[in-house]
C-alpha cells in the first residue's frame, strides 16, 4: 500500500448524510407550510420529486451549465410546481428557509465519525466540496466534524469546482502536500473520481449501493469502515 500523508474528502453523500438530512428538513417544512392544505397531498411523492430535481440541478451545476443562484432560485419552484403548487414567490421563501434549516441537521453516514477519529490521528484531512460556502461550514459544525479537518475547500473559495483539477491543486497547495501523497474519497464518479484522477490523485470510490461503473478508480468501498483497512 502506497504511503499517503493527506486524505481529501467529499462532504455530501460521503460523510454528511444528505438524503436523511434533506428528508428531515423537508418533512419539517412540509408541515410548517401546510403543503397538504396547498395541494401537495403526499410527502413521499414530494420528497421523491425533490430528490430527482435536486440531483438534476446539481449535475448541471457540476458540469458548469448553471450557477449556484439558479439552484437557489429555481430548484424549489420546479419541485413545488411539479408536485402541484406553482407559486414563484412562495418557492423563494421556501428555498431560503430550506437553506437555513438543512445545515442544522446532524445525520452522518454510517461509521463516518469512527473513521474520521481514526484517520485524523494519522493523516491531514481536508474537505473538497462543490457546495455553498456558509452551508457546508454550518453542516460540519452541526454534525460536530469540523475539528477533524485542517481546511475546507469549497468551489466558491477555490474559484473552480470539481471535476476541474484547479480545485484539487488549490486544496493541496493550501495543506502543503503533493498529489502523489494524497488520496480522494467520494461518492461521485465524475466530480470526485475523474476529477482527482486528472489531478494525479489516487481515489477511493464510496459506492454503498454497489452500482456498476466504468470509471478508473484506485480503490472502491461499500462501507466507510473499510477505510480503516485501506489506510
Ligand atoms: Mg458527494
Amino acid at each position: 500500500m502506497k504511503k499517503y500523508s493527506c486524505v481529501l474528502f467529499d462532504l455530501d453523500h460521503t460523510l454528511w448524510d444528505f438524503e436523511s438530512n434533506s428528508k428531515e428538513t423537508l418533512h419539517d417544512l412540509f408541515h410548517e407550510y401546510d403543503l397538504q392544505e396547498r395541494g401537495i397531498t403526499s410527502f413521499p411523492y414530494f420528497f421523491e420529486t425533490f430528490t430527482r430535481i435536486n440531483t438534476h440541478f446539481w449535475d448541471l451545476y457540476d458540469r458548469g451549465l448553471i450557477g449556484q443562484e439558479v439552484i437557489r432560485e429555481q430548484r424549489f419552484h420546479k419541485v413545488l410546481s411539479e408536485a402541484g403548487l406553482d407559486d414563484f414567490r412562495f418557492s423563494l421563501k421556501f428555498s431560503s428557509h430550506f437553506l437555513t434549516e438543512l445545515p442544522r441537521k446532524q445525520n452522518l453516514l454510517p461509521h463516518a465519525r469512527e473513521v474520521l477519529d481514526y484517520l485524523h490521528q494519522r493523516y491531514d484531512l481536508t474537505i473538497v466540496t462543490n457546495g455553498f460556502d456558509e452551508t457546508q461550514s454550518k453542516k460540519m459544525e452541526s454534525a460536530g466534524i469540523k475539528d477533524y479537518f485542517q481546511t475546507v475547500v469549497t468551489s466558491q473559495r477555490a474559484g473552480s469546482k470539481k471535476p476541474s483539477r484547479e480545485i484539487f491543486d488549490f486544496a493541496l497547495t493550501e495543506v502543503g502536500h503533493t498529489a502523489s501523497n494524497a488520496i480522494m474519497i467520494g461518492d461521485n464518479l465524475q466530480t470526485d473520481m475523474a476529477g482527482a484522477r486528472v489531478a494525479g490523485i489516487d481515489t477511493v470510490y464510496y459506492n454503498p449501493a454497489g452500482s456498476p461503473h466504468q470509471e478508473d478508480v484506485t480503490h472502491e468501498i461499500k462501507l466507510l469502515l473499510d477505510l480503516k483497512k485501506l489506510l
